[in-house]
């Protein structure tokens, strides 16, 4: 038996490719589990949970990318605010739930804690790095021509 990578699905061993994910490579039952993904024989079992939310796609990408090093199980899904939101801002904000394998929650939380103080760290460095930038330029006095 061979396994569709993107949904599961079930192929005998001459079929080349799902018939619903043109494209994705089917494998086999051990390269599944070492991927953990679950089979469908063996029913779906796993429970995903919400373990952060971004609220960019390329946040969402770098969440899951971080994950997926660990080998936990992840993904991202789109989501948008209710229109609760909408009616009050008049924006509708796109976010995204980063999901991974209920067993793997605890880890999760912890790395991409971990990950969202870099990023933020990252964030303030360029802020700080920009502002000085800016003071640099407005200083009026001539550089110092030497000691
Ligand atoms: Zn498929």
């Amino acid at each position: 038996m061979k396994y569709c990578m993107q949904c599961g699905s079930e192929y005998q061993d001459g079929v080349k490719e799902c018939a619903d994910c043109p494209g994705s490579a089917l494998v086999d039952a051990e390269t599944m589990r070492q991927r953990h993904i679950p089979l469908p024989s063996e029913g779906d079992t796993r429970k995903f949970v919400r373990a952060a939310t971004a609220e960019d796609p390329l946040t969402a990408e770098d969440y899951v990318r971080l994950l997926e090093s660990k080998n936990i199980p992840v993904f991202a899904r789109p989501r948008r605010t209710g229109s609760v939101d909408v009616l009050t801002t008049g924006v509708l904000e796109p976010w995204w739930e980063i999901m991974v394998g209920e067993e793997f929650l605890e880890r999760s939380v912890q790395l991409l804690s971990l990950e969202k103080a870099e990023l933020d760290a990252t964030a303030d460095e360029a802020a700080r790095a920009a502002e000085e930038e800016e003071l640099a330029t407005e200083a009026t006095s001539p550089p110092p021509g030497g000691i």
